[in-house]
């Protein structure tokens, strides 16, 4: 089996004032994180002086979202290409919030993901279903839909390079967290399907990040599941001895 190195990424979401987002940066940068990729995922404001705060370190910078075109009278809007000229390294695309929040579907994350990926970012696709979805038997269903639609403009390459985050709706700020058996069953199920894309070589070198309440309790337990290869994390990101103790589990 290929070796993947774990992705521990920090969405920072709406949340921090600049004083706090330089202070936690400065703390994350610092922490130890051997073997691990360590990603911080500021608001957009901050992103430049959140950038210069890590730099030194091998701790990456990740936008929260951006807009599919180039450039254009899309006021409000940041293209890739300037996530990039502020040292994005990696950007979200498709989180929970974004589709239920802001409306965006799944032929607008696949735009989304293929812009990234041409503007040099590493696009970080989140799948994942609903309570509702999940009571109903849907979760293949609507995983392999959300999967099928967020890739469907890019490469074999660019599939390959794509880090995919699940995060179970019903998970995401509500301390409830999929098992550890549930979350590998759907990793496992979205590498199966990622295998038919681009073969199962491929398929094994592709990060699959778990998201929802990921804590320094349960850290441990969901990040020693076979397709488990990270974790996306919310809340507990905003504090560095908690984000440090789960970079620490995955190392
Ligand atoms: C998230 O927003 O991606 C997330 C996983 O949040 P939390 O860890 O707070 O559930």
């Amino acid at each position: 089996m290929t070796s993947r190195t774990p992705i521990i990424a920090g969405n920072w979401k709406m949340n921090t004032r600049l004083a706090d987002a330089l202070t936690l940066a400065s703390k994350v940068a610092g922490l130890p994180a051997h073997g691990v990729e360590v990603v911080v995922i500021p608001p957009a404001a901050y992103l430049p002086l959140v950038g210069r705060t890590i730099s030194g370190s091998t701790v990456k910078l990740g936008a929260q979202n951006l807009h599919p075109a180039t450039s254009g009278a899309f006021t409000g809007e940041l293209a890739g290409s300037m996530l990039k000229d502020v040292g994005c390294h990696y950007v979200l695309c498709g989180h929970s919030e974004r589709r239920q929040l802001f409306g965006e579907t799944d032929a607008t994350i696949g735009e989304k993901v293929a812009s990234a990926h041409r503007a040099g970012l590493i696009p970080i696709l989140c799948v994942g279903e609903t309570l509702a979805e999940r009571e109903a038997g849907e979760v293949a269903s609507v995983l392999v839909r959300q999967l099928d639609a967020g890739l469907s403009g890019c490469s074999v390459h660019e599939t390959r390079k794509t880090v995919i985050a699940y995060e179970p709706v019903w998970a995401i700020g509500t301390g409830k967290t999929a098992t550890p058996e549930q979350a590998q069953e759907v990793h496992a199920l979205l590498r199966a399907h990622l295998a038919l894309q681009v073969g199962k070589t491929g398929a094994e070198q592709i990060r699959i990040q778990y998201g929802g309440s990921v804590k320094p309790q349960n850290a441990e337990a969901l990040l020693t599941q076979l397709d488990i290869d990270g974790a996306l994390v919310g809340g507990a990101s905003l504090d560095a001895i908690s984000f440090g103790a789960i970079i620490a589990a995955a190392n």
